[in-house]
């Protein structure tokens, strides 16, 4: 009895050990592919081409890339949140006037600057967002303020800023956001204006005065996050809202897929809920972020007629930057360090 007793617990442990190594081969293959995290940012597209570009101001745009996207790989290296990460790097980028997005956005038709931002926690689908802001300096700040201390999740204008005073979220003179390059694509924009509709999208395009600022992040918790933050497009007038502030549209991010920030001609990516769609293709169709964003930009968008890009990392940490038009802004960090800056078609 005592011996069969010994067989059976000795039979056990055998299976039980036999059952984890199966396990450990099955998982680590996919462990190893993991990235622990990742950070990707956009500067906007556009007609950036490098025979319109200075070696000065191709090195002042790599420097402020660099510098926005090491914030958040800091963050992220340190244990930080993707949330983090994705606000801090685009307050990096809204404060400077090379981006169209805080000091730099470009100019309504009325002359004024309005802005537009948004940002999303793939952890539980929560999100924020605030449109046609003038005097918050940093409008992703007011977005995530709106995500975690509001009810809501878009607020607009005037009741906007409001909420942001009470949040104690910095307020600048309107004059802070002036730069005369805008001023001076305005000016040349209305210039050229032969009717409304026409002037609005072609001089915004020749213009390439995109701009908006974007950053998707994966953190070391597995959770991601994306965030974008505009002056929207030259001229616009009528209180026109972008993409930028639109979940699904400007910026989704969700654990189950992907992260994912837009820029471009705003109206195309509302119809095609560009953002939204790039993560709908993966939880549905079983796409790779890398097919579904090709697809979605260099067929979908492409083919309804609207211009711009995205950039987007899944919950494993690839990273993808799609675009259509002759260039986007961008950089990329791994959890190696290793840093990839681009303007260009490559
Ligand atoms: N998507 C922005 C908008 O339409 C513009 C941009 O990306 O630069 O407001």
């Amino acid at each position: 009895m005592k011996n069969y007793i010994y067989l059976i617990a000795f039979l056990f442990a055998f299976t039980s050990c036999k059952k984890e190594t199966e396990t450990q081969a099955k998982e680590t293959p996919i462990e190893q592919k993991k990235a622990e995290f990742s950070i990707i940012i956009h500067g906007g597209a556009g007609t950036i081409l490098k025979k319109n570009m200075t070696p000065e101001k191709e090195a002042e745009y790599n420097a402020k890339l660099e510098e926005a996207i090491r914030v958040g790989y800091n963050i992220l290296k340190n244990g930080g949140t993707s949330l983090d990460a994705v606000e801090k790097t685009i307050n990096v980028l809204e404060d400077s006037p090379l981006f169209n997005a805080g000091k730099g956005a470009v100019f309504t038709h009325e002359g004024t600057n309005e802005h537009d931002a948004s940002i999303m926690d793939g952890s539980n689908l929560n999100a924020g967002a605030s449109a046609g802001t003038k005097t918050v300096r940093n409008p992703i700040n007011l977005a995530r303020a709106v995500m975690e201390k509001s009810p809501h999740v878009m607020l607009s204008g005037n009741g906007a800023e409001v909420f942001a005073t009470e949040q104690g979220i910095q307020i600048v003179d309107p004059s802070y956001f002036f730069t005369e390059s805008r001023m001076k694509s305005l000016e040349r924009v209305k210039a050229s204006e032969k009717n409304e509709v026409a002037s609005f999208y072609d001089e915004n395009i020749k213009d390439s005065k995109y701009g908006t600022v974007g950053c998707a992040a994966l953190d070391i918790h597995g959770n991601l996050a994306a965030g974008t933050s505009t002056g929207g497009m030259t001229n616009k007038r009528w209180g026109r809202i972008g993409d930028a502030p639109i979940i699904g549209a400007g910026t989704y991010a969700n654990n189950a897929t992907c992260a994912v920030s837009s820029t471009g001609w705003g109206e195309f990516f509302i119809r095609g809920m560009v953002a939204h769609d790039i993560s709908a293709l993966m939880e549905y169709k079983g796409l790779s972020l890398k097919e579904a964003a090709n697809l979605v930009i260099q067929d979908k968008l492409t083919n309804l007629g609207g211009t711009g890009g995205i950039v987007a990392v899944d919950k494993d940490g690839n990273m993808v930057m799609e675009f259509n038009t002759p260039g986007m802004y961008r950089a990329t960090m791994n959890d190696k360090g290793e840093l990839y800056i681009g303007m260009y078609k490559d």
